[in-house]
């Protein structure tokens, strides 16, 4: 059995207590959300980072004496602060809504080819 990177989804945004919705990956119903209001399933999100390692990843901020950490895919990634560069591209795409989101990396052109 191989071992899956678990996401840290301690966040409440990602459940809505509201409605399940189908998972965009397996179809089942879920309350679950990514960070870009993606209905899926946590264990479906960890899978999916498992199963397409050459996704574009994330990484903890850099810090003196302090190493990065793989914080998952751009698509499904823990919560918590991720590169600047990345927050500063979520605050320019959104300054109203929901604080760290994956929705619109694609139109900030950061992915890789
Ligand atoms: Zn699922």
């Amino acid at each position: 059995m191989v071992s899956v990177p678990l996401l840290d989804w301690g966040d409440s945004s990602h459940f809505d207590a509201r409605a399940t919705r189908p998972c965009c990956l397996c179809g089942k119903p879920t309350p679950m959300r990514s960070h870009a209001d993606e209905a899926v399933h946590k264990v479906c999100a960890e899978e999916w980072n498992a199963a397409h390692p050459d996704e574009p990843r994330r990484y903890t901020p850099p810090a003196p004496g302090r190493t990065q950490h793989d914080v998952g895919t751009w698509r499904f990634h823990n919560d918590g602060p991720t590169t600047a560069h990345l927050r500063a591209a979520a605050v320019t795409r959104d300054s109203t809504q929901r604080p760290a989101s994956d929705r619109g990396a694609e139109q900030c052109g950061l992915f890789a080819a």
